[in-house]
């Protein structure tokens, strides 16, 4: 290639661009639509390498090789849990930030984890990610291709050396945005990344099984509301007042429950969907019967579903699961209070499974508390010493 040929603009990460972006970036090389098409169409095979594309033409497969950006993640850590049933994964992009992608395996499901952001600002003091701060946003390329890299080893049937379970799918099933970040946070990527799983040429994966998961983020809901995709939409609540809400997810301090709940309103008038509540239930700070009667009354307002999770240990993080005896009772109440409530499996528990602990167990010193988390700890303490904070 000599310097005139060379490319003016940066290297471009192809999933980066959706379908329509990359029938623009064809046109834009003055090649034809169908190219856009059969480039396509490898991309959504995993086949990032346009040398590969024997398809193409030799001179456009030339042209593309010096254009595409050398994207792909390495897989720098892999823990296994579950009988090979979870298989949690630090893939870690070119400029060395590493991010978390967990596969998930069911009888004829096969759902993905997928991260938004390196690291979060948002800061939930029991969240091993939002310990670590925030770091950069992904691009969209870097969300999708970590879905890329899940449905390649179910073609595969083996990852980082591991054989998959007999009878796993051959493919991508359900993708969840419920990694590490808030994807309402990095909506524009979040939007091209739902655009290749939901294109029926792409992943093909129907809005339904995808969930977009949020802790509240109230004009991220508002935009996701006006593209009127049924997508399933989960909201990590975590507590039932505005008081300890504060505390556990500090975003409520500027969308606080009245705000959220008429998005949630609305994003449910315009979807026909109903949203789903995320409650991560942590001993002796959210499992009171307070909390437990005021969620079992909101999730009865906002039509909801309860998924409650029992907290992982979380590197930094003094709070713990709740006792069995305390996780009964609470879900009791819930549905005494007439909402649907389920307690979800811990996936994962043995494979660092809650979101970032992979990454925690990585860079930190597991078992040195965090400021922001011993801070929290504290206030949160000394709200439940109150003594309207019944149990
Ligand atoms: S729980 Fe979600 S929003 Fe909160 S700090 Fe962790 S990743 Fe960010």
């Amino acid at each position: 290639m000599t310097t005139a040929d060379a490319p003016a603009e940066p290297p471009v990460d192809p999933y980066a661009l959706d379908r329509e972006g990359l029938e623009a970036y064809v046109a834009g090389l003055g090649e034809p639509g169908y190219r856009a098409r059969q480039l396509h169409a490898w991309l959504v095979r995993g086949v990032d390498d346009p040398h590969a594309m024997t398809d193409l033409p030799k001179t456009l497969r030339a042209r593309l090789a010096e254009r595409f950006a050398p994207s792909r993640p390495e897989l720098v850590a892999h823990s296994v849990a579950d009988h090979g049933h979870t298989h949690k994964l630090l893939l870690r992009f070119s400029d060395g930030e590493a991010i978390e992608t967990v596969l998930m395996l069911y009888p004829k499901r096969a759902t993905v984890c997928i991260s938004t952001q390196a690291g979060c600002a948002l800061g939930c003091p029991f969240c091993a990610t939002g310990q670590a701060g925030f770091r950069r946003q992904l691009t969209a390329g870097e969300v999708v291709r970590q879905v890329v890299v899940a449905d390649a080893a179910l073609r595969s049937g083996a990852i980082g050396g591991e054989d998959l379970p007999d009878g796993a799918p051959d493919h991508v099933t359900n993708v969840v945005y419920m990694g590490m970040g808030e994807p309402l946070a990095n909506l524009a990527a979040t939007l091209t990344s739902v655009n290749w799983l939901h294109d029926p040429e792409g992943f093909n994966l129907s809005a339904r099984s995808i969930t977009v998961s949020t802790v509240g983020l109230v004009p991220g809901i508002e935009q996701l509301t006006g593209l009127g995709l049924p997508l399933t939409l989960a909201v990590s609540l975590h507590a039932a007042t505005d008081e300890l809400r504060d505390q556990l997810v500090p975003i409520n301090q500027t969308h606080p429950l009245a705000e959220l709940e008429q998005a949630v309103r609305g994003y449910r008038a315009a979807t026909n969907r109903r949203v789903s509540i995320e409650w991560c239930l942590i001993g002796d700070v959210n499992d009171d019967d307070r909390q437990a009667d005021e969620l079992g009354r909101i999730a009865v307002r906002w039509r909801s579903h309860v998924n409650v999770i029992p907290m992982n240990p979380t590197p930094g993080v003094k709070w713990r699961e709740p006792t069995a005896e305390r996780l009964k009772r609470f879900v009791s109440r819930v549905r005494e209070r007439g909402a649907e409530v389920t307690v979800r499996d811990t996936r994962g528990r043995d494979a660092d499974a809650a979101c970032g602990q992979l990454l925690a167990a990585y860079t930190l010193d597991t078992g040195s508390r965090l400021p922001a988390a011993v801070a929290a700890a504290d206030r949160v303490d000394a709200l439940r010493r109150r003594p309207e904070a019944t149990t």
